[in-house]
């Protein structure tokens, strides 16, 4: 049995909340400390799937900056992010960039599109 812990992220009561997890078939036998049906969902989700939006910098070609910054524009799980940061390091995006723009669709069969968060100029 692993036992996981986490503070609840989604509002500020920051409820303390516990996931007990079998080890063999990863079927959940208890989860208490939630205070409403949206921490439980949370805890439930981090207990079996962590995901994390991922944030970082591409390169850029031919621009006024020699980086953009990026972000998925949503989760991804968790032990994938290395990955995709290894991928996103060898990436270069060719300037003009505008904000909000995807700059890679479904990277590495992942269901996300990396999006620039600035501008840069040629
Ligand atoms: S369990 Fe519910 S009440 Fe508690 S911190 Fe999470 S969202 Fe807030």
């Amino acid at each position: 049995m692993t036992v996981y812990r986490f503070t609840c992220v989604i509002c500020p009561l920051s409820c303390s909340v516990e996931v007990e997890v079998e080890d063999e078939g990863g079927r959940v036998k208890d989860i208490r400390g939630f205070s409403c049906p949206r921490g439980k969902e949370w805890a439930l989700k981090e207990a079996l799937s962590p995901r994390r939006v991922v944030m970082t910098v591409v390169r850029v070609r031919g621009g006024e900056e020699p980086v953009v910054s990026v972000k998925t524009d949503s989760p991804i799980p968790k032990d994938r992010i290395r990955e995709l940061m290894s991928y996103l390091a060898t990436l270069e995006v060719k300037a003009p960039i505008s904000v909000g723009q995807v700059l890679v669709d479904r990277p590495l069969g992942l269901e996300t599109r990396v999006v620039a968060t600035r501008s840069v100029r040629r």
